[in-house]
């Protein structure tokens, strides 16, 4: 891929994100984190040239590699993927400036005890298994709010921002629109608790999540396949 095809793939991108939110409402605000598994660096950079600066990855090790590869650039690295307990310490040093997949109790009290030993703090989202669905992680809906709080207040060095969802995996479009609503839901009611972030979408559902309240959108194939 060329820089020309690049650029026309990110504009109409921008521009089909640009209508949804508007659909949503005037003042809604998005931001895209690409997410950059399926690219090598050159497309990284290519990217990061025409203004992208959040980009994601889902393995701990991929993450690592690019932060050591890309360390000229002031990209703002978000980890998106299942994270072990036995990876901890290797998110920790890849530093990134956001972990979105907080998908359980047990893994937040395992990395704040490494963060804490560590003294420092990592910025989370709490990931919501929205459509229960039995392949996927995270916290299930009735639990989430309770979870969030408990969070809060057993994890001094997890800086908790927001939540996060993958839109159930099926075709029925009514089915991924209830798991955005689903978790848009907890998120409005967890804003008295200073959640500000709300990500969902991907290539396949980011206008319908927008159009749900989210306002972070992750996306790969659109960009890089
Ligand atoms: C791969 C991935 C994405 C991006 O998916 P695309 O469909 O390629 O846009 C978003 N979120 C998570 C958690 C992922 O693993």
């Amino acid at each position: 891929m060329d820089r020309a095809q690049m650029q026309e793939r990110l504009d109409r991108l921008i521009w089909r994100v640009e209508e949804a939110r508007i659909r949503r409402s005037e003042h809604h605000i998005v931001k895209m984190v690409a997410v950059s598994k399926y690219a090598d660096e050159a497309q990284i950079r290519m990217l990061y040239d025409l203004g992208q600066r959040a980009f994601g990855e889902n393995k701990v090790q991929m993450l690592q590699e690019r932060v050591d590869l890309l360390e000229d650039l002031p990209i703002e690295w978000h980890f998106i993927g299942r994270l072990q307990k036995n990876k901890i310490n290797h998110l920790i040093r890849a530093n990134p400036f956001m972990m979105q997949s907080l998908d359980s109790l047990e893994l937040a009290a395992a990395m704040q005890k490494r963060l804490a030993e560590q003294d420092v703090t990592m910025e989370c989202l709490m990931q919501i298994n929205s459509a229960k669905e039995e392949t996927k992680a995270g916290v299930m809906p009735e639990e989430a709010e309770e979870i969030y709080l408990m969070i809060k207040e057993k994890c001094p060095n997890i800086d908790l921002r927001g939540v996060m969802t993958i839109g159930a995996h099926v075709e029925d479009e009514a089915m991924i629109r209830k798991s955005f609503e689903t978790t848009y839901a907890i998120f409005d009611r967890l804003k008295g608790e200073g959640a500000e972030i709300c990500s969902m979408g991907m290539s396949h559902d980011f206008e319908l999540a927008i159009e749900c309240g989210s306002n972070m959108i992750r996306i790969g194939s659109l960009l890089f396949k």
